[in-house]
């Protein structure tokens, strides 16, 4: 099986008995685990220069987190992401996902995986492997150093190609995801993609999200990816694949390539009808949809005291009232659709 044959996701089974159902009957698979708000780089489409972290007791312990992620797998959750802020950055997050592949060992998990900058990749890739990881995502907007180092604001380029290439020897599949920013790295966007699929990898591009204030105007970064397809479709062949992650991506086959390319455009709606997926941030909060503002604190479900049962019916209540599609519009001079940030609520 080539890299590209490798599923993007599972068949869908049938629900569990126990499965986390929504008020408009989409069953929750898949629950996305932000570790930590904080971040060895500061992209300029994410956080302002000067970020202000979370106080520590306000992010829950690794042991918080493994509570909450394991209920979820009680109730028929098949696969975990562990997102940030930058995730290898939390001290003992190794703890945390080796723990979690306990899951995966009993067969409730279908899926373990990370999105991460790679800025530490090649210290952690082995031990991901042997935690039983298998697909990690894997952040990269260019592939020329000075962008790269003003794009996230003092970033190391080789060490994420280095990261890459030791995920890569552990057996570890790569996605890759570019947000396309108008100015920045329109240009490249072919050669980034050639270089994905060179080397096995997917590629998915990602428009810039109006979530949390950041220093710039993000109408000037936006890129419409119906213009980068059509600019691609000029020089490349691009089949659409019949594949549905249950999110916002859409993915086609490059012929010329041989590659897979996603596109993520949260601006439309046409994915909220199988929206299979809610965010746990690293203050507990639980969002059901990623563009609007619900939320339901499970931390302070947790530090009541709550018992595994309470815990249950609390994420069962948010998960009912998941809103049936999301809230996001760009425009000059607008506030962010959503105030909360991307590195606090788990890309
Ligand atoms: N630090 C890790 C990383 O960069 O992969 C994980 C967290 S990061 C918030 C997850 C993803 O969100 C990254 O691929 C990043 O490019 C994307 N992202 C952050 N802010 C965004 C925005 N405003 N619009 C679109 N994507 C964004
Ligand atoms: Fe950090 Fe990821 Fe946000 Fe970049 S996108 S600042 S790497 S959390």
């Amino acid at each position: 099986m080539t890299p590209y044959d490798a599923p993007l996701t599972q068949a869908e089974p049938a629900p569990a008995p126990t499965a986390l159902v929504d008020g408009f009957g989409r069953t929750v698979r898949y629950l996305r685990l932000s570790v930590t708000d904080r971040c060895d780089l500061r992209c300029v489409y994410c956080m302002p220069e000067r970020m202000q972290f979370l106080p520590k007791a306000e992010v829950l312990t690794l042991d918080e987190l493994d509570r909450i992620a394991s209920a979820f797998v009680r109730l028929g959750v098949r696969k975990l992401r562990i997102t940030g802020g930058e995730p290898l950055v939390r001290k003992g997050v190794m703890d945390l996902i080796d723990g979690l592949g306990r899951h995966l060992r009993s067969g409730a998990l279908d899926e373990l995986t990370l999105t991460t900058n790679g800025t530490r990749l090649a210290e952690f890739a082995g031990d991901l492997a042997k935690a039983g990881v298998k697909r990690i995502n894997v952040s990269l907007d260019t592939l020329t150093p000075d962008l790269f180092a003003r794009l996230t604001r003092g970033g190391d380029l080789g060490q994420v190609l280095n990261g890459v290439a030791a995920a890569q020897a552990e057996g570890l599949h790569i996605k890759l995801n570019a947000v396309a920013l108008k100015d920045d790295n329109a240009a490249e966007i072919p050669e980034l993609i050639r270089w994905a699929h060179d080397r096995g990898c997917d590629l998915t591009l990602i428009e810039t999200m109006p979530i949390g204030e950041v220093d710039e105007d993000r109408t000037d970064q936006f890129l419409s990816l119906k213009d980068v397809r059509r600019d691609l479709e000029s020089f490349w062949t691009l089949e659409d694949l019949p594949l549905n992650t249950g999110g916002p991506a859409r993915y086609a086959r490059i012929a010329e390539t041989g590659g897979r390319l996603g596109f993520i455009t949260p601006l439309s709606h046409t994915f909220c009808e199988t929206c299979n997926r809610v965010r746990l941030t690293c203050t507990g909060t639980l969002h059901t949809c990623l563009g609007r503002e619900d939320a339901s604190d499970l931390r302070a479900v947790i530090r009541g005291g709550a018992n595994d049962a309470d815990l249950a019916d609390a994420i069962r209540l948010a998960v009912d009232a998941k809103p049936e599609g999301h809230d996001f519009h760009i425009g000059r001079g607008l506030a962010p659709a959503v105030s909360r940030r991307m590195s606090t609520t788990g890309g």
